[in-house]
């Protein structure tokens, strides 16, 4: 039988599975991947407008070189220390294919982003998590313990929206022979990031992702920033044409102009904040975020969280359980940070649900 003929590891794999994505046109008030509920501002809509040209028929610039000197620009840094990725999963894609062999290890510490574990299986690598400590401290000993060839943190993690302190990150990195990939695809909504101890730490990578702050998820953007020598082998691994020209261009004029997304970042802190509140007074336990949702624990007298997800989908709203997937996030949802008129739909329909049980 031709199954027979798949490798062992995608045989015996699950796949990813990726929050649901409702079919166009369907009116859902959608808060289960964090994307941004914001457009992006005029000037990066234009410049992708201006690249859909006759140009198209030619393949883009293999290496995105207009996006890599446009990132330095942006963040003081050097093109050479730049990748970019078809989204940041394609970042995470590459740096398990050029650090991890087969029986190799990956760490991290969980609850965390999933698709560390599927990018390892594919590898054929050892997945080997720990827990990250009782009041959500980085495990250092453990995870150095592992004595891993990568060791991802998610920086505000996800799911649930905490910080590690950076001075623990540069601990990580000391103690640490392999890679250290601290992905800030919720960095732009954090306070500190950790381009201020990359020059500090030579085995560090931090990616970043262009789908939530930066309200591009449909065209698939990442970066990775790090050493010259890390990114020059990242590159060989990089698919040859990886960002397409829409793409790039959307990039360049995002990086080109920042500031512009201020406003929008600004209007998700307030509404983060006031979510916050709204959701605590009605009974959930909500933990502090420094990200653009929010994780929390579903009131003990009341529906249970996988319960919640299924009511707040029969009113046509979206949130994300992992519950089934991880025994520990039984009781908890992660809810994305939408538009203030999203919020009160979700709060509406909370309010119906626990009147009416
Ligand atoms: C959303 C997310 C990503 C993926 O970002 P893309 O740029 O859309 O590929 C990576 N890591 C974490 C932790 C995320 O939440």
């Amino acid at each position: 039988m031709i199954l027979d003929a798949v490798r062992p590891s995608v045989r015996n794999m699950q796949g990813y599975v990726p929050g649901e994505q409702p079919k166009a046109g369907v009116q859902i008030v959608k808060l289960n991947t964090n994307e941004n509920p914001y457009a992006p501002p005029q000037v990066v809509i234009d410049a992708i407008h201006m690249a859909i040209t006759d140009s198209l028929r030619l393949y883009p610039e293999p290496s995105s070189l207009p996006v890599r000197e446009a990132a330095a620009r942006a963040y003081n840094l050097k093109p050479d220390q730049v990748v970019v990725g078809n989204g940041s999963d394609d970042l995470l894609t590459m740096i398990l294919r050029t650090f991890v062999d087969p029986g190799e290890v990956v760490t991290t510490p969980t609850p965390t982003y999933s698709l560390y574990q599927t990018l390892t299986q594919l590898q054929g690598g050892a997945y080997t998590p720990c827990d990250w400590g009782p009041n959500g401290e980085l495990p250092i000993d453990d995870l150095v313990a592992k004595n891993a060839k990568v060791t991802f943190v998610v920086r505000p993690n996800a799911p649930t929206g905490h910080a590690t302190p950076l001075e623990d990150i540069v601990k990580l990195c000391e103690k640490s022979s392999g890679l250290v990939v601290l992905d800030e695809a919720y960095g732009d909504f954090c306070s500190t990031n950790g381009l201020a101890i990359l020059d500090q730490c030579s085995n560090l990578m931090v990616t970043r992702s262009f789908s939530k702050s930066l309200a591009l998820a449909g065209l698939r953007i990442g970066l990775g920033f790090c050493s010259q020598e890390i990114a020059g082998e990242l590159h060989k691994v990089r698919d040859s044409y990886n960002v397409d020209r829409l793409a790039q261009a959307a990039a360049v004029a995002t990086l080109d102009n920042l500031s512009a997304f201020d406003e929008i970042i600004e209007k998700i802190l307030i509404e983060r904040n006031s979510l916050s509140k709204e959701l605590t007074e009605r009974g959930f336990k909500v933990q502090p975020s420094q990200a653009n949702f929010v994780f929390v624990e579903v009131p003990k007298h009341g529906p249970s969280a996988a319960a919640w997800l299924d009511l707040l989908k029969q009113d046509q709203i979206l949130v994300r359980y992992f519950g089934n997937k991880d025994p520990r996030l039984l009781n908890n949802l992660r809810i994305s940070v939408g538009t203030p008129a999203e919020s009160l739909a979700l709060l509406q329909s909370i309010d119906r649900h626990l009147a009416n049980p």
